[in-house]
């Protein structure tokens, strides 16, 4: 099969997820590229992709610096970032979807000195509890909330990564509770902030589910361009 053909069988998957669902929101599709060479993402704008994803800044430092600068896609940050890469990912990435900690945000404020500058970001959060995964805890809204005041940021939503199991209840559970911290939040927002929209969550396994649950981004890797080669 084709990237494009790969394309319409997954966004027909993604309306029929829609309709299930009865959100009736736009969904942002993200390609994630990681492990993948620069010409997967060449490929990938060339078939229409408006966003890319990828999870470690040195990978994507050398992959970007391979392509053309027109058409560029929407380049989305979608992996922890250590802070002492902050300064690089900000000039590499047009977003993060990925920003973790307090500690992570006001270091991203700091660094954007323009004062017209807001970057938008997603704050994640560990939905699942897997230790494994970063994030926020669920219960931690007042420190998500705090970051809305912080200049050269624009929190757009939330982020997470469901939970590894087959398990479609626990999974979809973290979908939902990720759309309930978003409407929390937003009750809970300064008046003049604007409203969180984004719920980037799904994956190549369980996007469907997430659609159904309310998202609005979903991030593929596996189901667009099959297995992670190693790392290069
Ligand atoms: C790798 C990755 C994805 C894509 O995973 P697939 O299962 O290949 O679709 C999505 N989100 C994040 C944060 C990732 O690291």
């Amino acid at each position: 099969m084709t990237l494009q053909e790969r394309l319409q069988a997954i966004y027909s998957r993604m309306e029929q997820a829609r309709d299930r669902g009865g959100h009736n929101q736009n969904i942002c599709l993200v390609a994630v590229t990681k492990t993948h060479p620069a010409a997967v993402i060449r490929n990938a704008v060339d078939a229409g992709i408006g966003h890319i994803g990828e999870n470690r800044v040195q990978e994507a430092d050398r992959k970007f610096r391979e392509l053309p600068a027109e058409p560029s896609p929407v380049k989305h940050l979608i992996g922890h970032l250590q802070s002492n890469k902050v300064n690089k990912a900000l000039l590499l990435f047009d977003r993060i979807d990925s920003v973790d900690s307090v500690r992570l945000a006001e270091k991203i404020s700091r660094k954007i000195q323009e004062p017209d500058r807001r970057i938008p970001v997603l704050l994640e959060v560990n939905t699942s509890g897997e230790l494994s995964k970063s994030g926020f805890a669920p219960e931690q809204t007042e420190d998500m909330i705090s970051i809305l005041e912080l200049p050269g940021l624009q929190v757009e939503g939330l982020m997470t990564i469901g939970p590894l199991t087959d398990n479609k209840r626990a999974i979809r559970s973290s979908f939902a509770r990720l759309r309930s911290l978003l409407e929390e939040i937003n009750r809970n927002r300064p008046s003049d902030y604007p409203e969180l929209k984004t719920l980037s969550m799904g994956m190549s396994s369980d996007f469907e589910l997430a659609i159904e649950e309310g998202s609005t981004m979903i991030r593929l890797g596996t189901a667009l361009f099959g297995p992670r080669e190693p790392r290069i």
